[in-house]
């Protein structure tokens, strides 16, 4: 689709989720599309949490032709439960219809669709060329760290200047249309938006997570963790919660003794406090700003948490973290949102999380990054405009934004925390239904 030889139709920095999600649907619908990854390799692996895949997900596999019925069990519903005197009491049942999976798995199957790649670490039939006649180039290059890019306004294009770690070289790539994807630390959304950098702020609490082989489980676990549902266990009287949920295994099977049991267990913690300090202090030493990575974790410290889990969690929960103890870690929870998603006439775009990240509690980062891209092939092509494409997204991510943190204080946090992030909420989807009332849907 190049009208010059030297000019990529789509170029996009960062080939983690956000990345390739767009990637495989701009090359489907015929561009030629580059991905430069920092990364040294193409093997990568999850950090062991579940990703869950709704109603955008599904728009856009059905769009770009790719299945999402074998990479996961299927959610249908979150039951809210309240733990009194260590005794589970069900309060509310809310739907959430999607597919959970592992990030390897949708990785390595969005990989298999942009450009062919398939790992004895999930195999997958690679589709064949001939399936989709009018599809574009997709080229994955890793060690690509991109470190600058200029936009020249007269020629309508966007230089993007890369280092190949590898070889230690540089070089630039020219492109009609770049997209940032390169995550929390977006190095594309501080070039350009140097005198407005975005505040990454500490949420207070700090999330544990970790799987477990479902068979492992005793009768009265197996009965809480089932197939369809996400049991979310609240313990207001410590600001803690936990939501599980079943994934497949890591090389994708997902039958009922395979599946792995997914926990996150959010938990109050103030900054910078000693508990804070020594549990994002790994066992080299080295504290972690926002992840601890599985495998790092200091024993010391996870036992420490153990005893706050057998004081605190019920039953099926203390039983499962304590089996779980091989390979758990820990993110401290963090939210913001840039300021703007579009740039130099809709020819540099930010998506994912380079754009917004919210906490993790809906669930729905990844169906927001699917969301972008499916309006973003929109607003390239000139079916939507880029007022709308901007103006969609905000409403969308902002709503996400303010849902999911209300959903973490209304356990994690204190009264009045509880009420603002209500407020906030309630007011960003008034705003949003008023001016649809008015001018009418930002896309009809
Ligand atoms: C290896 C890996 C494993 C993960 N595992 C899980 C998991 O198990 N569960 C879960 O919930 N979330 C996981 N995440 C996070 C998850 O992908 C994100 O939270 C979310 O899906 C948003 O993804 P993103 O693509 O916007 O950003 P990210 O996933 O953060 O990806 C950003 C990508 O950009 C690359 N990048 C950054 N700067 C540059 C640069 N200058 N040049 C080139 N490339 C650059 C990074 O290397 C990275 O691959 C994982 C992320 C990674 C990278």
């Amino acid at each position: 689709m190049s009208d010059k030889k030297d000019i990529h139709d789509v170029v996009i920095v960062g080939g983690s989720l956000s990345g390739l999600l767009s990637g495989v649907l701009f090359k489907r619908r015929g561009y030629n599309v580059t991905i430069l990854e920092q990364f040294h390799s193409d093997i990568r692996k999850s950090q062991a949490a579940g990703i869950g895949l709704t109603d955008q997900v599904r728009k856009l596999f059905n769009s770009a032709g790719v299945s999402l019925d074998d990479v996961g069990p299927s959610m249908k519903q979150v039951h809210f439960y309240d733990s009194v005197n260590g005794k589970l009491e069900i309060k509310r049942v809310e739907p959430y219809p999607g597919v959970m999976t592992g990030w390897t798995i949708l990785f390595y199957r969005l990989r298999a669709h942009f450009d062919r790649f398939i790992t004895p670490v999930c195999p997958q039939r690679a589709p064949n060329a001939s399936d989709y006649p009018d599809e574009g180039e997709g080229v994955y290059k890793t060690h690509a760290k991109v470190t600058s890019i200029e936009y020249l306004k007269s020629e309508k294009v966007v230089l993007v200047h890369y280092d190949d770690l590898a070889t230690s070289t540089s070089h630039t790539l020219k492109t009609r249309l770049l997209i940032g994807a390169d995550g929390g630390n977006s190095t594309i959304r501080k070039l350009l938006l140097p005198s407005r950098p975005v505040l990454r702020k500490y949420a207070g609490y700090m999330a544990w997570r970790g799987t477990l082989p479902r068979n492992q489980l005793s009768a009265l676990g197996k009965d809480i963790y089932r197939p369809g549902i996400a049991p979310v266990i609240a313990n207001p009287a410590v600001k803690a919660y936990t939501m599980t949920y079943l994934i497949p295994a890591d090389d994708g099977r997902f039958g009922l003794d395979e599946t792995l049991v997914n926990f996150v267990w959010y938990d109050y913690c103030s900054a910078n406090s000693p508990v804070y300090v020594k549990s994002m202090t790994d066992v080299d030493g080295k504290l972690h700003r926002w992840t601890l990575p599985p495998g790092k974790m200091d024993p010391d410290a996870w036992e420490a948490q153990l005893g706050v889990a057998r004081k605190t969690l019920p039953p099926p929960l203390d039983e499962m973290v304590e089996k779980i103890s091989d390979r758990p870690f820990i993110t401290a929870v963090s939210d913001f949102i840039a300021p703007e998603c579009v740039f130099h006439d809709g020819h540099v775009v930010l998506v994912g999380e380079a754009f917004c990240m919210a906490r993790p509690h809906s669930g729905r980062s990844t169906n927001e990054a699917a969301r972008q891209a499916l309006h973003l092939v929109d607003a390239v092509e000139g079916k939507i405009t880029w007022r709308q494409y901007r103006t969609e997204i905000r409403n969308c991510v902002t709503l996400n934004f303010y849902y999911s943190r209300m959903f973490g204080l209304w356990t994690l946090g204190g009264r009045f925390a509880q009420l603002w992030a209500g407020l906030q909420y309630w007011w960003v989807g008034f705003r949003i239904r008023l001016s649809e009332r008015l001018f009418g849907k930002v896309i009809p």
